[in-house]
């Protein structure tokens, strides 16, 4: 299993002079808890970013398909390095020949809960949830809310997970909002239109 839990990772696939990602070196002023964010990224992939909040890290999952809010559909996660806090606002362009060149947007953000700890029997924090392989969290976005839970299926090199969405009141097999809903919760931009703005600039 990896064992991100720092920056080092992220800063060392990243050059700062080139790309307007956050450098991780910001400094943590409104303590914020329990932030979740999912970005659109169009790199050489087209896929989503979910990051969550433990600590003071962002820790990050790529999804190929997104999220879903169907319970009956599983969606592989593949978990990328821990990205820093500062990164739940960046949306923008990264430059071509930089690591994940391509366009970013901000598809959705709120805060979580941690479900397993809120169960009196089982009071797991989020890292050891997530060194558990087993995340359960409430989601309070603006696209998406409710349950969702993500196992860890293999612990290699890459280490892939799950995503899931749990039975509940927000479950619903007839939303499709990653095909639905694609303007920015940030800017209401399309990625196309992020992609055009940083052109013309
Ligand atoms: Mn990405």
């Amino acid at each position: 299993m990896k064992s991100y839990n720092s920056l080092k990772a992220y800063k060392e696939k990243r050059n700062f002079k080139q790309t307007a990602e956050p450098s991780g070196d910001e400094k943590i002023t409104a303590r914020e808890k329990n932030q979740f964010v999912i970005q659109l990224h169009d790199a050489s992939n087209k896929h989503f970013d979910l990051r969550l909040q433990i600590n003071d890290v962002l820790v990050s999952w790529a999804v190929p398909k997104g999220p879903s809010t169907d319970p009956t559909e599983k969606r592989l996660a593949i978990r990328t390095e821990d990205h820093p806090l500062a990164y739940a606002n960046f949306e923008g362009v990264i430059p071509e020949d930089e690591y994940g060149a391509g366009s970013v947007m901000i598809w959705d953000r709120g805060q979580f809960r941690n479900l397993r700890q809120e169960k009196e029997e089982d009071t797991k924090d989020m890292k050891a949830s997530l060194q558990d392989g087993k995340i359960e969290v409430w989601l309070e976005g603006s696209k998406l809310q409710g349950g969702y839970v993500l196992i860890r299926t293999s612990t290699n090199e890459d280490e892939k997970w799950l995503l899931k969405k749990m039975e509940d009141d927000k479950a619903d097999a007839r939303r499709n909002p990653v095909s639905t809903e694609n303007r920015s919760v940030q800017s209401g931009k399309t990625i196309s239109e992020i992609k055009k703005a940083a052109e013309d600039a």
